[in-house]
């Protein structure tokens, strides 16, 4: 059956699993259930080691899964590879040119290879997006670092598939490439192409992504929209500054999770489901304090990040 012309998820994967063969075998990917919406900018994020780049290089078909299926655009890519291909574009981690092409062969060698014909390519278009105008002419093997990972996306995007996966685009890169880089995919996600990335630069991923799966140890920990995640910790913190030295913690403010950071510092950790602040600053009023300065923290994508990470890095 024909997958539908736009189907609502770009990328479907049901308990996918992947185990390199070894010595010793390594169980890289533990059953992943990954729905990536069409049009969205989603995120993939985990420590080193946790399975991403096999995720990515699965959809790539440069990895073989033991078992699991996984659709693209709603294509399944065992029963419709071919169709599943042409509907994403691959900048994998590791950096692959040959050397001996300039960017504009190996981007119309790459648009051969995907059947796209002639006058429906967009080679110059995509030369010019990626700041390769330049060097289109010289060998790819004299490219610096960052011009050869500009090289990767353009090739990723010659048979402009509505899905563009890119794995750690900016690990390495410098600021303005990285700029550029994002520049580029908020144009392409505003045309509605589908961005799939992963990046070790948590506030990055907070920014450019709506919706972000944390995967560790092969299993994805934790998937949602990234305003929902960043909420999730549920756990605040407000520093209040006194006018004069106290010697211990009010007993009106016991019940709350409170303590003295210094003589004058008073530290209230809440959950601003159950506590409302007003309640803790009615306590501190109600005990005679006076506050001079008021200072409030919540977590952010690197707390929660962390605390989903870390308990199982330690086992
Ligand atoms: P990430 O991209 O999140 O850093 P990877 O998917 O690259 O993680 O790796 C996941 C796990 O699989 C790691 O433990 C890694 O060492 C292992 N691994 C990756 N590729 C291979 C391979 N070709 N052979 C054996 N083990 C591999
Ligand atoms: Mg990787």
């Amino acid at each position: 059956m024909a997958a539908p012309a736009e189907p609502s998820l770009a990328i479907s994967a049901r308990d996918l699993r992947k185990t390199y063969r070894g010595p010793p075998p390594k169980e890289a990917l533990k059953g992943i259930d990954l729905d990536v919406p069409r049009s969205s900018i989603f995120g993939l994020l985990g420590p080193n080691g946790a399975g991403k780049s096999t995720f990515i290089n699965i959809l790539a078909s440069l990895v073989t899964k033991t078992s699991g299926s996984v659709e693209i655009w709603g294509n399944d890519i065992d029963r419709a590879r071919r169709a599943a291909s042409s509907m994403i574009g691959i900048v994998p981690q590791e950096l692959v040119i040959d050397p001996f092409f300039t960017p504009r062969e190996t981007l119309e060698l790459q648009a051969g290879y995907y059947g796209v014909p002639k006058d429906a390519r967009r080679t110059d278009e995509i030369l010019s997006a990626l700041g390769l105008t330049e060097h289109a002419d010289a060998y790819s093997r004299r490219l610096s670092g960052g011009m050869r990972r500009r090289l990767m996306v353009a090739k990723a995007m010659v048979h402009d598939p509505p899905v563009l996966v890119l794995d750690e685009p900016t690990a390495g890169v410098d600021v303005e490439l990285r700029v550029q880089l994002w520049d580029y995919v908020r144009v392409l996600n505003a045309r509605g192409t589908t961005v799939v990335l992963t990046t070790h630069y948590l506030e990055e991923a907070e920014q450019m992504c709506d919706r972000i799966a944390i995967i560790n140890h092969g299993e994805v920990v934790a998937c949602d929209s990234t305003d929902t995640l960043v909420r999730r910790l549920d756990e605040k913190e407000i520093a209040l500054v006194l006018d004069h030295d106290i010697a211990d913690v009010p007993a009106a403010l016991k019940r709350f999770n409170s303590q003295l950071s210094g003589p004058r510092r008073l530290v209230v950790r809440y959950r601003p489901s159950e506590t409302r602040v007003e309640e803790i600053l009615a306590a501190v009023g109600g005990a005679g304090l006076r506050v001079v300065d008021l200072s409030t923290f919540e977590p952010d994508l690197e707390d929660l990040f962390l605390s989903l990470t870390s308990r199982s890095n330690a086992a």
